[in-house]
């Protein structure tokens, strides 16, 4: 017997109902896949609002330290209350775990009704940065004391030309940053036998930032994939294409010609906007998983939140949680089960017989809630 741990969190708001929504179709698919030889064993830790009513705190030791110990985990979303000076469970995570790289995969299913003429050809996954640039947290308002200071220090000891009065946001970026992201995805593009890695930047315009790490992308597949790797300007041969884009023409470049792009590497804000993009281009995020790693650790997520206006009324879509445990399953390489969840899903759409969410997007479907939904991709594991 092959048996892997699973440490899952359930999350808040929807996130009780996606799961039992969503365990017993990736339990089927294994089970469809293997028999009785492979399993995973689900061992559930404690965060949130379930964590705070059991021991008073919402994220509790044990449920760090067992994460820190962890190479799998998958978590429903968590609430962050607005202006309650309550720090992000999710950035609290996220940091302490080091979970550099955010990666969202990009792939239309057929059924849903997408903004673009030939979705199907959109085909990507997204590796976003997930520690640096703007989203440090390195900022101060207009005015404050500290960006009066940094203001007058930029202007007058290194001659920068900026207003008293600014608010100033810093964005670092670190070669060590650019490079673990830019190896994680060169490492998934070789595995998967993908065909190219996009740096994509701002590097004409931040030079020392976004620049830096288009120089650094490249300067890591050559050190570290030069046998496996070309430039767009070599005869590919076979071999897995790295090449840039600047953020805005790629913006263009995957509503015109998404066949073209594969793999992506990028930095933070960028990859906020381009993997929110692309999921629209395909219909949106109620179908779209992911995934945040370290070195050690692949904690699987929907990218959805809470919804609380939905929650506990059984209207939830667990599409999203449910593609992000066949992400998982392709992680440890039980492909097989993990082309079964998406099979599952695909027969789900085609029933059209979906949650409300999908429903709105699919012409003369029926609305089922979110375990029935459930129970359709499971028949058709
Ligand atoms: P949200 O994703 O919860 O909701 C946005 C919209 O999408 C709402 O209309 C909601 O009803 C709908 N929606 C979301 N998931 C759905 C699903 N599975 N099926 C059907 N409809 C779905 O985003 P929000 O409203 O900005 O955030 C709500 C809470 O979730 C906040 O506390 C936020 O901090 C948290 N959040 C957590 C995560 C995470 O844990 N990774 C991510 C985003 C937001």
């Amino acid at each position: 017997m092959d048996e892997r741990q699973v440490y899952w969190i359930e999350g808040d708001g929807i996130g009780a109902e996606v799961w039992r929504a969503a365990r017993p179709v990736l339990d089927g698919a294994i089970r469809a896949a293997y028999g009785e030889s492979r399993r995973l064993v689900w061992e559930e830790l404690l965060a949130g609002e379930k964590a705070y009513a059991e021991t008073g705190n919402y994220l509790p030791e044990a449920t760090l330290a067992a994460l820190q110990g962890a190479d799998l985990a998958m978590k429903g979303p968590l609430a962050t209350p607005v202006g309650t000076g309550f720090r992000s469970l999710n950035v609290t995570l996220r940091q302490t775990l080091e979970l550099y790289a955010c990666i969202r995969p990009v792939q239309y299913f057929q059924g849903i009704e997408s903004p673009l003429k030939a979705p199907e050809k959109v085909d990507m996954v997204v590796f976003r940065e997930n520690t640096e640039d703007v989203y440090a947290g390195i900022e101060w308002p207009a005015g404050s004391k500290e960006a009066r200071k940094l203001a007058a220090f930029l202007r007058e000891e290194l001659g920068a030309r900026i207003d008293d009065l600014a608010g100033i946001g810093i964005k670092p970026m670190t070669e060590k940053g650019s490079k673990r992201l830019v190896r994680k995805a060169l490492q998934f593009a070789l595995d998967q036998r993908r065909e190219s890695v996009t740096l994509v930047h701002k590097g004409n315009i931040m030079k020392y930032t976004e620049g830096a790490f288009r120089g650094w992308g490249y300067e890591l597949a050559e050190e570290e994939f030069g046998t496996q790797t070309v430039t767009e300007s070599q005869d590919a041969g076979g071999k897995l294409v790295v090449k840039d884009r600047i953020a805005d023409a790629m913006f263009q470049e995957v509503l015109i010609s998404p066949e073209k792009y594969d793999v992506i590497a990028t930095t933070n804000l960028n990859g906020d906007y381009l993997s929110d993009a692309l999921a629209a281009q395909v219909g949106g995020l109620g179908l779209a998983p992911g995934v945040n790693m370290s070195d050690q650790l692949g904690f699987f997520e929907p990218t959805h939140g809470t919804a609380p206006t939905i929650a506990g009324q059984d209207k939830a879509n667990p599409g999203s949680l449910i593609l992000s445990g066949a992400l998982l399953l392709d992680h440890i390489g039980w492909h097989e089960a993990a082309g079964l969840v998406r099979a599952g899903v695909e027969a789900a759409l085609a029933t059209k017989e979906v949650t409300v969410d999908l429903a709105s997007q699919i012409s003369g479907a029926k609305t089922v809630g979110c375990q029935g939904f459930g129970e359709r991709i499971l028949q058709g594991v």
